[in-house]
């Protein structure tokens, strides 16, 4: 059975064989308006539908579980057609607008110390129709969503192809037609995939999860840091800058005595100041498997007014998803 969700027009076309070619842009069309049985594409002839029933999949994995949390965020429990399991968060803001938080991969291998991803382990790297059914299914469950970000479970720039097949598929008119400006790729900071986003696109958005700019701070935090230490990445950084004119977002989790202290502001504030970006703060989202403490309400307003009274843009991410485990860096399948 050949998997529809992740190709194009053109991809669904040559993939199933399609004459005339249109054909596949009429597939597309109904797999994005959430039709999810070939019977139900009313423009094809049926002789073709009732073929395409035997040979393609529009969906190869399901909903397992949804929960809801009270701030209107849906996380839903998505079981895979080989069994593996991932999670995919639909959250919503005070206007009632949605972002679709996004996994690339089941599980993640980068051990980051604060994520309780990072305790499972890299499962396996998601397929593009895998992460385009994703969105399928939380379009179906709570409506059309605003922007996209890559910023559930597994590190996206470790898997580049099918990140960069979904996101064509997403961009598409004939889909969902979502702006490459409303989609960001959020990235533990591996050097190599930011220089390659930079020369080959995606033209999405790019946020990185810097945490601390001390390196012993961000050593001990993320083992990524060891064979991307700090100065690499501000290069790294720079140079998409450069190529691609767009602001790179630095993501900072504020854990207790870990990474607020004055020490971190500073060397944040140096960091961010040469590079001329934007600095997200996420309080840390407590998780009962990791034994840090959320930063203080007041210890997060001084970081925040430290970086304003150095002119580095800063906005504070709201806590969403946290009755669902679903806030960043919670997401997770352990299973029993
Ligand atoms: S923060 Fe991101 S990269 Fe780090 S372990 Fe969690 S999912 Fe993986």
């Amino acid at each position: 059975m050949t998997p529809l969700a992740g190709l194009l027009p053109d991809g669904i076309a040559s993939a199933l064989g399609l004459a005339p070619a249109f054909r596949g842009r009429q597939v597309f069309r109904w797999i994005h308006r959430g039709i999810e049985s070939f019977a139900g594409m009313s423009d094809l002839p049926a002789a073709l539908r009732s073929s395409l029933d035997s040979r393609a999949d529009i969906l190869t994995s399901r909903v397992d579980s949804r929960s809801e949390s009270e701030d209107g965020s849906v996380k839903l429990r998505i079981r895979l057609h080989d069994g593996a399991a991932i999670e995919a968060m639909s959250l919503q803001d005070g206007r009632g607008r949605r972002t679709a938080c996004l996994s690339t991969q089941a599980g993640c291998g980068m051990g980051c110390a604060f994520c309780r991803t990072g305790l499972m382990g890299l499962v396996r790297d998601l397929a593009a129709h895998e992460i385009v059914e994703e969105l399928l299914h939380l379009r179906r469950e709570t409506g059309d969503v605003g922007t996209i970000v890559f910023m559930g479970m597994g590190e996206p720039l470790l898997n580049p192809g099918p990140v960069a097949a979904a996101v064509g598929v997403f961009a598409h008119s004939d889909g969902p037609g979502m702006s490459l400006r409303r989609t960001t790729i959020s990235t533990c900071g591996i050097v190599e995939g930011i220089r390659r986003l930079a020369e080959e696109g995606p033209a999405v958005r790019l946020a990185v999860s810097l945490v601390s700019a001390v390196p012993g701070t961000r050593a001990a935090l993320m083992p990524v840091s060891r064979a991307n230490p700090l100065p690499a990445l501000r290069e790294a950084l720079g140079f998409y800058q450069e190529r691609t004119r767009r602001r790179v977002t630095l993501e900072v989790v504020l854990i207790d005595g870990v990474t607020d202290r004055a020490e971190d502001a500073e060397a944040l504030v140096e960091w961010a100041a040469s590079l001329g970006v934007m600095v997200n703060l996420i309080p840390w989202n407590p998780v009962t498997e990791i034994a840090f403490r959320e930063s203080p309400p007041q210890r997060v307003r001084w970081f925040k007014e430290r970086l304003e009274a150095a002119r580095v843009p800063v906005t504070e991410r709201l806590r969403k998803g946290r009755g669902v485990n679903g806030a960043c860096g919670q997401l997770a399948v352990i299973e029993g």
